[in-house]
């Protein structure tokens, strides 16, 4: 039986970007051959219409707004911590039903982003820390990574 990986759904061609584009990555779609790709998008799950305005977590990582501590913005100044709360918790719940080990998702991103996301100025700078998803998914013990990182998807998927 195929093991169930996650997939941040636009890195799989859904149009679910904040713009209503995608971030298709062929190389992950690739995977879909020896896996099973399970495409899911914590900001629509969380009740976030498509198109959005982008948003970007104020002063802090996705850990911080999970305590409160940091607020996920719009650019329009909408505080919309709690859509991004929610859906990550819905991401956990299908992670959970579907027995991910691995989740894969999108560089960046105030929800998706693994290692580096964007500071809060809508200015393009990034600074170290995971979106809320991705907090969340490592703090229940899935591992994370960037599309970016296809070495270490390779190296994971390896393990015996
Ligand atoms: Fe892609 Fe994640 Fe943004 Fe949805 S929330 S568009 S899956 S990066």
């Amino acid at each position: 039986e195929k093991e169930n990986i996650l997939v941040s759904a636009c890195l799989l061609g859904v149009n679910c970007k904040y713009n209503g584009g995608n971030n298709y990555n062929s190389e992950i779609k690739a995977l879909a051959s020896k896996y099973n790709l399970i495409p899911v998008c914590p900001e629509q799950l969380g009740g976030c219409p498509t198109p959005r305005l982008p948003a970007e977590i104020q002063k802090g990582s996705g850990r911080d707004v999970l305590c409160g501590k940091a607020k996920v913005m719009r650019k329009d100044g909408v505080d919309v911590s709690e859509n991004f709360v929610k859906g990550a918790k819905e991401v956990l719940n299908i992670a959970k039903q579907t027995n991910i080990k691995l989740a894969i998702l999108k560089s960046k991103s105030p929800s998706c982003g693994k290692g580096k996301i964007y500071d809060g100025t809508f200015s393009g700078n990034l600074i170290d820390g995971n979106g809320v998803t991705a907090d969340v998914l490592e703090e229940n013990g899935i591992t994370v990574l960037s599309e970016k990182d296809i070495d270490k998807i390779e190296l994971f998927l390896r393990r015996d």
